[in-house]
């Protein structure tokens, strides 16, 4: 499919993990290796026109690297060591539009295998507190081996149900921000390897799906000093993404969308333009979807 020869070619992201080191450390010590950098990238071909031991650093994330398509890292020592993460660049976007404060009380609603718990910990420099939560006892004690090994120390994990968490609880009344990034169908993840299997996408499937997201953004909304939520799939289907924070803000009138990254190549579809949208073709990472909602003040109106 051309979903597949679009996924051999992305790019190999490679975030650095700036609880352990800086971008400037990691780039010395891939030049001693080797490497040429060629520095930061201006526009979007600058992250796919070159090959074999050259890399850049990204035009929209901080601290994101850039190599060409099928570099392998997970031997590497920068790897092992937790300097570096292996993560999407589509999956960097939520925790950096997030950007919890330094000593902020952030909750994670459905967080493993944590990538972007320990993003979220690296802006906050490890200061506050991160609530994350996961069904799966499995996912989440692969979380902790990778926490562990990113040097995150600002967490409390704990394997139970998002929807069943009681956002009146006392420990949870000074949580400002969310990032809910629910079981979505993945009908975004491209294809890298040539043996996945093809996705299933049954209508009933997409539906249940799309009522368990609606919940958990209509749960997650109701934690008392909550100012800013992020939302992101990695599904393609406008059920799931759209339509969802459509029917949320339609329940929600107390909260808005934030216009994200005017820069950013591609838009949520109309009229949710205030959200991104990430895709093989357009952003050189696997599909994917992010909304910001944002508590409106007390005194403002509900015109818009
Ligand atoms: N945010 C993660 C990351 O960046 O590594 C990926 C999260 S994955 C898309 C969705 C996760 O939600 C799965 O690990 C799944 O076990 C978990 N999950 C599903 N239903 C849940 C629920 N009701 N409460 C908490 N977690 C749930």
């Amino acid at each position: 499919s051309s979903q597949q020869i679009a996924g051999a070619q992305l790019p190999r992201y490679v975030r650095v993990n700036t609880l352990k080191t800086t971008l400037e450390d990691v780039i010395d010590y891939l030049k001693r290796e080797g490497f040429s950098y060629h520095g930061r990238a201006g526009r979007m071909e600058d992250l796919h026109n070159f090959s074999g031991k050259t890399f850049v650093s990204d035009l929209h994330i901080p601290d994101l690297l850039v190599f060409p398509p099928k570099k392998d890292f997970h031997t590497h020592f920068l790897y092992q060591a937790g300097h570096i993460i292996l993560q999407d660049k589509a999956s960097c976007l939520p925790a950096y539009l997030l950007n919890p404060r330094s000593g902020a009380q952030v909750l994670d609603a459905c967080a493993a295998p944590g990538n972007k718990t320990s993003h979220l910990a690296a802006i906050m420099h490890n200061k506050g507190k991160l609530f994350a939560f996961d069904l799966d006892a499995k996912r989440l004690s692969t979380m902790n081996t990778l926490l562990l090994r990113a040097g995150v120390t600002c967490q409390q994990l704990a394997n139970q149900d998002f929807l069943k968490v009681n956002p009146d609880g006392p420990e949870y009344s000074k949580v400002e921000n969310i990032l809910l990034d629910p079981s979505c169908s993945g009908s975004g993840m491209v294809c890298l390897q040539g043996s996945c299997s093809e996705p299933q996408e049954e209508a009933g499937r997409l539906q249940a799906l799309a009522a368990f997201q609606l919940r958990c953004l209509n749960h997650a909304l109701r934690f008392p000093s909550l100012q800013r939520l992020v939302y992101s799939t990695c599904s393609v289907h406008t059920q799931e993404n759209e339509e969802v924070v459509a029917a949320c803000l339609q329940q929600n009138k107390g909260y808005r969308l934030v216009p994200l990254l005017p820069e950013w190549p591609e838009r949520g579809l109309p009229p949710l333009t205030q959200c991104l949208r990430a895709s093989p073709a357009k952003t050189l990472t696997h599909g994917f979807f992010v909304a910001m909602l944002e508590r409106r003040g007390p005194r403002e109106q509900e015109a818009d």
